[in-house]
């Protein structure tokens, strides 16, 4: 438990907090049609923050017609696309400025500490823009030899042009608030289209500050639009007739609800929704560097991502030396609020997830599991005030228990031991879900073979949580379609149009 002192928000991020916050559309700081607005709060000590404006379902109307202008008739589809990247690399400058304080809203905002905030979240989310700001200048299309069977003789030039989708509207969640935004806007904007943000209802501060400074960077007015609210405002953006691709990051169960809403006017979908990763230890693991890295693959980000290696699956011949150090490290975990320099896990972004995470926790008691870390309340002292989870580690595990199968989000690991690599990879990829998985050996050729054969959208070999903005990273099964990041990110925002010419 960390009690350490509390770092003091920065000035800037006081006078943030005390402004008044408003939506940005068309170019335009507004307050909700409503009128109406919610509290945002600090999970640490559930402090009330500051009220951010609840937009609805006309709040994403106006949003989505001012981008539909922006994208039709403003200045942005005229801009050079070497502008253009200028325009996004600004932005991350502005971003890259203001380091300490969007690490701090971060940390207010969603409770990580604000050390992961300050090495993680923020230059990740730089280097995102920059990377995308890079790209404006790559996109091309191609030539194309076509022979044509039917018209003998006749001579063609064929080409493709990459063109931006238009009007997209993009649903992110709260467990990497600023650093979701970027892997949205970032190739949306490189590809030209025009943005309605709908941040998460939990974590709303750093995209409205992103707001901030989309107007000091210069972007023509719609080009980014943000609207934050709750559901039904995401709701509104995936059903919209006059949306032309939606972009969605969170829960499978919401995923399917995108797909549902999106086929009103057929708009394209991208997906990138949960996962249960295995981390799969063979024996000749080097084992302080597994022990390390299995332990950081679940309790990173204190299990709110996507890819946590929330499935342990470890060789006999090894397994209990590695789950007992796993769970060992769980134990030492610092755990306190955020804004205390050395804790090394916050809590969890909500009361509501603490209490999901909890009630798995106590569903995996029931069942039978065993915890050899964590598994109880912080009841009392000072993180008996806030959405603390301790990090636990369930041993005893069967099949058919809910913490083995469903996502927790949460600091929270199943282990189990295999004998043999055909039971593994059976065991692997029983799962609805195939986000991520990581593989632990020193032999080449098992790591290739076995990496080969999972069913996930990135496999890690001897690591775990490794991101980068040049690396694609998306999911198989329900963990989801389309890939993020990466030159591949460009065809979820991209469509091809086939120009074809006769030669007279
Ligand atoms: P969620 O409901 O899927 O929320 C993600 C985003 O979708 C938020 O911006 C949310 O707005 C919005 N949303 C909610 N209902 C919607 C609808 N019907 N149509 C369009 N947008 C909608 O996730 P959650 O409830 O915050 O978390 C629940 C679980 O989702 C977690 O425990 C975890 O398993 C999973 N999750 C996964 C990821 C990931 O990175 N893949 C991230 C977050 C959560 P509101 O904020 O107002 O609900
Ligand atoms: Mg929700």
């Amino acid at each position: 438990m960390n009690t350490s002192t509390l770092a003091e928000p920065s000035p800037e991020v006081k006078q943030f907090l005390n402004a008044p916050k408003k939506l940005l559309i068309g170019g335009k700081r507004v307050d909700a049609a409503s009128g109406e607005t919610f509290e945002v709060t600090d999970p640490s000590n559930l402090s009330v923050l500051c009220h951010v404006p609840k937009g609805g379902a006309e709040d994403i109307n106006r949003a989505v017609q001012a981008a539909r202008r922006a994208f039709e008739e403003g200045p942005w589809r005229r801009m050079s696309v070497s502008d253009r990247g200028k325009l996004i690399w600004k932005f991350a400058d502005l971003i890259e400025q203001r380091s300490e304080e969007f690490a701090q809203l971060e940390t207010l905002d969603n409770g990580k500490p604000l050390a992961i905030a300050r090495a993680a979240d923020v230059p990740l989310t730089v280097d995102h823009f920059r990377y995308y700001a890079g790209l404006t200048t790559k996109i091309h299309g191609e030539t194309l030899d076509i022979s044509v069977p039917y018209a003998p003789g006749a001579e063609f030039l064929d080409y493709t042009r990459r063109e931006p989708m238009g009007v997209v509207g993009q649903i992110i969640p709260w467990n990497f608030p600023l650093l979701m935004a970027a892997w949205k806007l970032g190739v949306a904007l490189a590809a030209g289209n025009c943005v309605v943000l709908k941040p998460a209802e939990q974590t709303p501060l750093s995209a409205l500050r992103l707001a901030d400074l989309f107007e000091e960077a210069g972007f023509p007015q719609g080009v980014v639009n943000v609207v934050t609210g709750f559901g039904d405002a995401g709701a509104a953006l995936a059903a919209h007739p006059d949306v032309d691709k939606v972009a969605f990051t969170g829960s499978t169960e919401v995923g399917h609800e995108i797909v549902k809403a999106s086929a009103g006017n057929l708009k394209r979908v991208s997906l990138e929704l949960g996962g249960k990763s295995p981390a799969v230890v063979f024996p000749d693991a080097d084992m302080d560097l597994t022990a390390d890295g299995v332990a950081g693959a679940i309790f990173f980000n204190h299990g709110q991502c996507c890819a946590a290696g929330s499935r342990l699956m470890v060789h006999r011949n090894v397994y209990d030396e590695l789950v007992e150090r796993v769970a060992e490290k769980a134990k030492q975990i610092k755990v306190g609020p955020g804004m205390a320099e050395d804790t090394q896990m916050g809590p969890l972004v909500s009361t509501e997830q603490q209490n999901r995470v909890l009630g798995y926790i106590d569903s995996g008691l029931q069942e039978g599991a065993r915890a050899l870390s964590g598994g109880e309340r912080f009841t009392s002292g000072p993180l008996g005030a806030g959405c603390y989870v301790q990090p636990t580690v369930f041993t005893g595990i069967k099949s058919e228990m809910k913490i083995v199968s469903e996502e927790i989000f949460g600091p929270v690991l199943v282990a189990a031991p295999f004998d043999d690599i055909d039971e593994l990879v059976a065991r692997a990829n029983d799962s609805i879900y195939g986000l991520a998985a990581s593989v632990w050996t020193q032999d080449i050729n098992k790591a290739h073979k076995v990496a080969a054969r999972l069913k996930a959208g990135t496999v890690w070999v001897n690591c775990h949580n490794i991101f980068d903005a040049n690396a694609p990273f998306g999911g198989y099964k329900q963990s989801g379609y389309g890939r993020e990041m990466s030159l591949h990110a460009l065809e979820n925002y991209t469509q091809v149009k086939n120009v074809i010419v006769q030669l007279h």
